[in-house]
Order: structure tokens, then C-alpha cells, then sequence
């Protein structure tokens, strides 16, 4: 159950109220706000009468409930804005990783030659294997950020252990929470005390409801700036890397009030296959795309067979924006 309490409780009343019936506690939009599980049908009587207005929901999406926000939520990257009634479709690009000076320098070249905001780049690596190429970690951060001051791009980069947090706050502008790290609560709930935008993405083997319950791990903690991520689920299929779960995708946007983002460069593995199916994920009207790209994919320290070159990034870019105007959106 979400409760908003009546204006007149104050902030101190409110944290007693919640620790009287055991539920969290948050300020939204400037009100007192508090959220109990699900199993709650009806106000507890000790609280009664300081509630101003309550929902009750059939299991814990809550916060991230289309029932209890009509609309999709507004976030903030740096100046650019997703979701609301923005009809924004934020392309972020950039590399898996983030491997040297020149290359990090050659994908903010190509963003903000494209006219575009936000770059990604992988600092801890996530990788399959201990032997792979795990990231340049504080180094790279500190490349980011130097791309985020000369060029004034918002950047983005990954957390793989709660311990990065601290450090990725202070260089990046989103915090992302990787396919593998989404069940890692200590993550998701450092992320929570933060003000970042944190984009989450789907684990390869997780339901929509369990995806969703990360969320509400990091807004019921008290940091509402989530966005969502679909990268592919793991199938029978082998030809490709992942299945993008593009069903599941209109269940998000029917049933939650986060922003959706799509990332069609994991789910195909390949590079061949990015660009007809960006078009496709553009054309369900989603607040952003995620698409890797390499100066020279060949001699990339991870993910090369997915990366696009820069020719390619730029031609599939002007095929996106006709996509994107057609269902109302725009590239950004
Ligand atoms: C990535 O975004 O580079 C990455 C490792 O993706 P995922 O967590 O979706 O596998
Ligand atoms: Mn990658």
C-alpha cells in the first residue's frame, strides 16, 4: 500500500508514523509518503487520520505501479529529459568498454558531431570470465568525466559491486545496474541513497515482476529515478546472443511508470542485426535506446562482434529519427 499523508504531518510525525506500522518512508514531490507490502488492504487505524490518499496494489510493483502514477515518470540526465511529456527517445552510445584516452575521446567526437548527450562507457566489466579484459575501474571513471567536462556530454557507466558506487556518483551522471548485478541488493540499495538516475537492466533469466521489485528496491529506499532496461533474455536460441523480449517491453509501459530503454546491441550479440532491430524498438515509442559502438569494433577489449563502427552509429541514427517521429518521438 502507498499512503500520502495529509500536508499538515510534519517530516518528523511522518517518520514515527511509518516506524509505527513498519513501512518506508520517502518524500515525493514534496510529500510525505509512506509504503507498506502489499498484503495491506485496508489503513491501519493507528495512522487514519493523517492520510490524505492511498492505494492499495495486488503485489509489491508499487511505486513503479502505472496504477499509481498515470503516466511515465519524468528523469532527469543531466539536461536532458526522459519520460513525462517529453516524447524523448535518448540515443546513448559509446563503447562496451572504456579502453584508452583516444578512444573514449573518438566515441564523444562522434556523439556530439551527431548532435547527442550521453555517453556510456564500461569502467568494471561484468565479464563471463576472470581472463577477459574486467575494465581500466578508477581510470576509466576519471576518462569519462574528463569527456563529461570537455565536451559537456552526460555520461554513464556500470557498478559492479556497491563498493564503485561512491566513486561512480562522483564521475558519472547514471548509475548503471548491470544484467548480472540487478539481484545484488547491496547495489541496489546503495543506489537508492543516491540522487543518479539508476538504469536497470533485466537479467537474462528474470521475470518482468521480479525486474520491476529491483526498482522498487531503489525507490522505496528514497531515490525514484528509475529507468529500465531491456537487454535480452537467455533462450533455446543460439544463433543469436539473447531474445529481446520486446513483449515484455509493452507490458512495462502498460504496467509501470518508468522509462524504458532498449538495448538491442546485447540482446542480437551481433552487429549485423543492431540496426533493423533499433528501428523496431524505436518504433514502440521508449524513452531511450543503448547502442555500443567502437572506433574499430575488431580491436575492442569486449563485446567487439556487437559493436557498430562510427559510419555505421551515424547512418543508423538518420534511419532512427523518420522511426521515432512516425509514433510521436524524437531522437535526442
Ligand atoms: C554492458 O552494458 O556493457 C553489459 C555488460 O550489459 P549487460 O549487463 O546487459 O550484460
Ligand atoms: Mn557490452
Amino acid at each position: 500500500m502507498i499512503i500520502h499523508l495529509r500536508s499538515s504531518v510534519n517530516s518528523q510525525e511522518a517518520s514515527q508514523l511509518a516506524d509505527s506500522i513498519k513501512a518506508f518512508y520517502i518524500v515525493s514531490d514534496g510529500k510525505n509518503v509512506l509504503i507498506t507490502g502489499s498484503g495491506l488492504k485496508e489503513v491501519p487505524d493507528l495512522i487514519a487520520d493523517k492520510v490524505d490518499e492511498f492505494w492499495v496494489f495486488p503485489n509489491d510493483i508499487q511505486l513503479a505501479s502505472r496504477k499509481y502514477l498515470g503516466k511515465t515518470r519524468e528523469v532527469n540526465i543531466g539536461n536532458v529529459t526522459i519520460g513525462g511529456d517529453s516524447k524523448n527517445t535518448l540515443l546513448i552510445g559509446g563503447p562496451c568498454s572504456v579502453e584508452s584516452e583516444d578512444q573514449i575521446r573518438n566515441s564523444a567526437e562522434l556523439l556530439v558531431g551527431l548532435g547527442l548527450t550521453t555517453l556510456r562507457g564500461g569502467c568494471y566489466k561484468p565479464r563471463t570470465s576472470p581472463y577477459s579484459f574486467q575494465g581500466l575501474g578508477l581510470e576509466g571513471l576519471k576518462l569519462l568525466s574528463k569527456m563529461r567536462d570537455e565536451f559537456g556530454l552526460n555520461v554513464i557507466t556500470e557498478a559492479r559491486d556497491a563498493t564503485h558506487i561512491q566513486e561512480i556518483i562522483e564521475y558519472t551522471d547514471v548509475i548503471q545496474v548491470g544484467a548480472k548485478a540487478m539481484y545484488d541488493q547491496g547495489i541496489l540499495r546503495a543506489c537508492a541513497k543516491t540522487n543518479k538516475p539508476v538504469l536497470i537492466k533485466r537479467g537474462f533469466g528474470t521475470t518482468l515482476q521480479e525486474f520491476v521489485q529491483a526498482a522498487e528496491f531503489v525507490m522505496s529506499g528514497g531515490n525514484e529515478n528509475v529507468i529500465l532496461c531491456e537487454r535480452g533474455l537467455r533462450t533455446f536460441e543460439t544463433g543469436t546472443r539473447f531474445t529481446l523480449d520486446l513483449c515484455g517491453v509493452a507490458w512495462m509501459q502498460e504496467y509501470t511508470n518508468l522509462p524504458v530503454i532498449l538495448d538491442p546491441s546485447h540482446a542480437m550479440g551481433y552487429a549485423y542485426g543492431v540496426p533493423s532491430l533499433a528501428r523496431a524498438c524505436v518504433a514502440m515509442g521508449i524513452d531511450g535506446l543503448l547502442i555500443e559502438a567502437h572506433p574499430d569494433p575488431s580491436v575492442a577489449k569486449s563485446d567487439a562482434s556487437q559493436q557498430l563502427n562510427h559510419e555505421q552509429f551515424r547512418q543508423l541514427l538518420n534511419s532512427l529519427r523518420p522511426v521515432a517521429e512516425s509514433v510521436g518521438y524524437k531522437m535526442v
